[in-house]
Formats: C-alpha cells, structure tokens, sequence
C-alpha cells in the first residue's frame, strides 16, 4: 500500500484477477479472467506489467510499431486486475497495488538466440481503459451469442495477425 516503496514480485510468482460485470437486458453477467504475469513491479509510483513474448520467425516484428492486438489485450487485462500471491479465487485474499500511474512493456524474444528483436511500451491511458472495456463487452456478447461474429473484412489487419498462418478465414491479396 505503500506508494513510496519500491518493489517486485518474483517472476510469474504472481496471479492476476480481473473482474467485471456487465449488464444485458435483465441480466447481470459477471467475468472473470484469471492469469500469471510475468512480471509485476512497482517505480517511482507507476506500477508496471511486463510479459515476454518469444518467437522463432523475428522477421515478422520488423516493420511493426505496435504489438499484436492479443498481446496488448493481456498486458491490459493484468495491468486492470487485482492480484493474488497464492493463486486464490476468494476475492477476500486479492489484493491491489497502490500506484499514481500504471504502465506495460512487451519484449519480443528471438527464440533462436534469446536476443531481444522489439520492445513495445506504453502508459496506461483513459482511452486504453475504454478500449479494454469495449472488447471485453463484445468478447462477453459474442461468448453468450448475442452478438453475431463479423469478419473485419480487412487484408491489412490480416496480414499483421500472428495467426495469419493458420486462420481458415484469413484475407489476403
Ligand atoms: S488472420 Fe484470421 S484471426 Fe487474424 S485477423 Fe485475419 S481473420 Fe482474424
């Protein structure tokens, strides 16, 4: 609770819990999505969340500015959660981190060397809150099928998918 001091949790030595509720119709619908950060520490006030990704194919992060949008949704949801040191799902034993600002790394790995091919960085904003909320509503729409799924209909978001390889329903020129 202490916002002056420093501290880091030992790596994936720590879970995150994020919850939400949501109204449809009469409904209230409750998620919640469990994970391991792979790093959780406190500087200067701003709490950070770091993940590694690793990949055998760097190349492909080449001409990217941005990480893929599943890797910025996870670093997202952790950075929004509350956290457990035992792994718990009483609500009672989460906790949060005390912070003025909050923030997330992505280091991208090159599998084949263990060397460092990008890192993606940001400060938390209003507008990546409203952002992680809007695709967390749709994803609980889609989940509960009131929301049809749409292709996106777009070659470019295609072809800077991770999953351009191996999607059946990929677009491409
Ligand atoms: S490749 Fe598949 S998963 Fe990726 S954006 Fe296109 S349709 Fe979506």
């Amino acid at each position: 609770m202490d916002i002056t001091k420093d501290i880091e949790f030992a790596r994936e030595k720590i879970f995150t819990r994020y919850l939400c509720s949501m109204k449809i119709g009469e409904q209230r619908i409750r998620l919640l999505l469990i994970g391991k950060a792979d790093k959780v520490y406190r500087s200067k006030g701003r709490l950070f969340i770091e993940d590694i990704k690793t990949t055998f194919n760097p190349e492909k992060y080449s001409d990217k500015f941005e990480p893929y949008e599943d890797h910025k949704l996870q670093v997202l949801v952790y950075l929004n959660s509350l956290y457990t040191a035992n792994g718990s799902f009483n609500s009672d034993d989460w906790f949060r981190i005390s912070h003025k600002s909050k923030a997330w790394i992505i280091k991208i790995i090159d599998s084949n060397d263990d060397k460092i091919v990008r890192i993606f960085e940001a400060v938390h904003t209003k507008q990546a809150k409203k952002y992680l909320k809007t695709k967390i509503e749709r994803f609980i729409l889609l989940t509960l099928g009131k929301n049809e799924k749409q292709h996106h209909g777009s070659i470019r978001k295609c072809s800077s998918c991770r999953l351009f390889g191996m999607c059946e329903y990929r677009l491409e020129n």
